[in-house]
């Protein structure tokens, strides 16, 4: 980290741009979607590594009233983002309710997810104590990981009396596979989803995130839940992407070389040049969330020029053959992600999905909110 003395705008050599508008745009289009479903916002790791208090304020700002963080920690730092414990706007924490926590859910004025039927029992209990406070029941429909299983419903089904007093305000599941329409476990999830809440107390029912929602109504029930999708990852891999880009990744060009004999780039000396070629290096690497599965096979530009990226990804640095944008100078700014090549197209080139591309985007950047609430 440079010294907060000597940081500023002119000294950043990458800048992550986030665009509070697209967000905020996204959000409605979602909204759009799915109604007359309503749509929270999941804003889980820190908004998707992109800060949870301006993207938090920024989608209350447009709209939305519930929200899904995965930690307690998260939560309370959201509800600070909001205005503090007298602020609006539900608050749920996913990975659910530990021993001990009881206070702080009421404290922050947040909602456990009810993960099982301990949660359920120890949440009942707490109410009966200290008085009705709001939460969430999860039931797992096929992703085996959190929330009831089948024989915990059962139980529930024959002994409905174990949620009296809990004050929930939704019922909610997870799929597996909503990006993938065709599979069959979309479906089945949905049946048997429809089948349980109709053995429970009629409350808000949730099934549906980013993918789920473009699988159509049927999957939307009373609320969606998406996050990557608010900030521009494409929802459905392989079909347009209707979301508008939320990121920018631009990094400053802090040398250029210009080289004549075949020569190679980079550790494991893995590119080699074969004519004459001007290299870029860029101040950004893997420290950064650059990945270094991108080695070689990302791109770049500069000028609306498109530039690869060759060699291999070291940690602070990256290199790109620039020997089609002549014009290209030191000091001179290369989108590494954006419209060009956008979350999405390095989520691919890097063997993953873009989830991981945003939540490693590094603290060393200097980053820029433009438009919505900061
Ligand atoms: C992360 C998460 C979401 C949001 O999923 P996206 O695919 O990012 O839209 C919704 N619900 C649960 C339970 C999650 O864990």
């Amino acid at each position: 980290m440079p010294s907060p003395k000597i940081s500023g705008p002119s000294n950043a050599t990458t800048i992550l741009t986030v665009d509070l508008d697209a967000l905020a745009a996204n959000y409605r289009l979602l909204q759009q979607r799915a109604a007359p479903a309503q749509c929270a916002a999941v804003v889980k790791a820190d908004g998707y590594g992109l800060g949870v208090g301006p993207v938090g304020r920024t989608l209350q700002a447009a709209g939305c009233t519930r929200f899904f963080v995965a930690h307690l920690d998260e939560a309370a730092t959201l509800r600070e983002a909001l205005g503090g414990a007298a602020s609006t706007g539900e608050i749920a924490v996913l990975n659910g309710l530990m021993p001990g926590q009881e206070k702080a859910f009421r404290d922050y004025n947040l909602m456990p997810t009810l993960n099982d039927l301990g949660q359920v029992a120890q949440w009942s209990e707490e109410c009966r104590a200290n008085g009705a406070h709001p939460s969430i029941l999860h039931l797992d429909t096929g992703m085996c990981r959190l929330g009831l299983p089948p024989e915990e419903q059962q139980t529930l089904f024959d002994d409905p009396q174990r949620l009296d007093g809990l004050s929930l305000t939704c019922i909610m599941s997870h799929l597996a596979c909503a990006d993938t329409p065709d599979h069959p476990l979309n479906r089945q999830q949905q049946v048997d989803f429809a089948a349980a809440i109709k053995r429970l107390p009629k409350v808000d029912a949730s099934l549906a995130a980013s993918s789920g929602i473009f699988l159509g109504p049927d999957w939307h029930f009373d609320m969606v839940r998406p996050g990557v999708s608010l900030y521009g990852v494409a929802p459905t891999p392989g079909e347009p992407n209707p979301m508008a880009p939320v990121v920018k990744l631009s990094g400053k060009i802090i040398q250029i070389r210009h080289v004549d004999a075949p020569q190679t780039v980079g550790y494991g000396a893995t590119h080699r040049f074969t004519g004459p070629t001007r290299v870029a290096t860029v101040a950004a690497g893997y420290a950064d969330g650059y990945l270094r599965s991108l080695s070689g096979r990302a791109s770049a530009s500069i000028g609306g020029i498109t530039v690869p990226v060759v060699g291999r990804v070291s940690m602070d640095l990256i290199t790109l053959d620039i020997s089609n944008a002549p014009a290209a100078q030191p000091g001179d700014m290369i989108d590494l992600i954006g419209t060009s090549f956008d979350v999405d197209a390095a989520a691919d080139a890097a063997g993953t999905i873009g989830y991981e591309i945003l939540t490693s985007l590094g603290r060393r950047y200097q980053r820029h909110y433009v438009g919505g609430t900061a």
